[in-house]
């Protein structure tokens, strides 16, 4: 099962529905699960056409069922809880699956920076609640962080890993429950610089993306990052970071906030810190 139907749910969904797994695709709305059914369809049927998967469309599509809430976790072997980045929200999503499904399945999340032992805090199952981080769009990226809390036995950490790589990712481990854990801590890091010289006038956000392009060899620049991840969810990975005491990986600047609150949340308000014709093809910043 997978909680959550957003950007990131409707990929692990589809990447579980490639590699065999039966998924249920729960959301609050039954609007958003078909949403995200025909964002999976768009997907599923261009990489087809690549001639990128092994069986017809049509039978990976098949394997996804939408659910409206949490009662068919019962039936299920694992469940990857890819809800907003709100910790309160997280906690109380956890403390439902804790109740509804079977003890020896485990609970995975994720999270981008909450640490995977609060969440499991409110489980009676801490040693089977881990970090499975993917990256976004999850059919193209190819890692995924396995995450061990305070409490995550190491045979539940282990079974991340292979499930992971039943997915056909790549899995890095990570072995202590740190906010943001390893890589959103280094991107973090250089966001928020970016961020700032941004902000301040030294440079524009296309210019950084093609400087980290060309200079560094990243295959995207950080403010396209940010714009498909959705600037909203910066925000709130930003508040988390805040809050849990490593402010020195939030930006210092407010220009993310100031984006969100015109509707700018990115690719998929079509508007972020670059601009997105309605076929999601990017164009040239407005700003310029
Ligand atoms: P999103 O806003 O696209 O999707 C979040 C979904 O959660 C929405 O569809 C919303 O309706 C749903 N939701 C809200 N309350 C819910 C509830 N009670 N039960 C079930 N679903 C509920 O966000 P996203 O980008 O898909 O991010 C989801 C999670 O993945 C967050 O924890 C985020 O930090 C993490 N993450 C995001 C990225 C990224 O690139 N965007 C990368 C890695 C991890």
């Amino acid at each position: 099962m997978v909680v959550g139907a957003g950007f990131m749910g409707s990929g692990i969904a589809q990447v579980s529905a490639q590699a065999g797994y039966q998924v249920h695709l729960m959301d609050i709305e039954t609007a958003i699960t078909d949403r995200a059914l025909r964002d999976i369809r768009w997907s599923v049927e261009k990489l087809a056409a690549k001639h990128l998967l092994k069986e017809p469309s049509q039978k990976v599509l098949a394997r996804i069922s939408p659910v409206k809430d949490l009662s068919s976790a019962s039936e299920v072997d694992w469940v990857i809880e890819a809800a907003l980045e709100e910790e309160e929200l997280k906690r109380a999503i956890f403390q439902n699956l804790d109740r509804i499904s079977r003890p020896e399945t485990p609970l995975a999340t994720n999270t981008s920076s909450i640490p995977i032992t609060r969440l499991a805090e409110n489980t009676k199952r801490p040693d089977r609640v881990l970090g499975l981080h993917f990256f976004g769009p999850v059919p193209l990226m190819g890692l995924v962080e396995v995450v061990k809390g305070e409490k995550t036995s190491p045979e539940f950490f282990e079974r991340g890993v292979a499930f992971v790589q039943s997915l056909g990712k790549t899995p890095v481990r990570v072995q202590r429950d740190i906010p943001g854990f390893v890589m959103n801590r280094i991107f973090s890091a250089a966001f928020r610089e970016a961020v700032d010289l941004v902000d301040h006038g030294v440079v524009s956000s296309e210019d950084v993306d093609v400087g980290m392009r060309l200079g560094y060899g990243w295959n995207a620049g950080p403010f396209e990052i940010a714009d498909n991840a959705g600037l909203d969810t910066c925000v709130r990975v930003g508040r988390t970071m805040r809050a849990l005491g490593v402010a020195h990986l939030a930006p210092g600047s407010n220009l993310i906030e100031r984006l969100v609150a015109e509707g700018r949340l990115g690719r998929k308000t079509g508007k972020g810190f670059y601009r997105y014709s309605p076929e999601g093809k990017r164009l040239p910043p407005e700003d310029r």
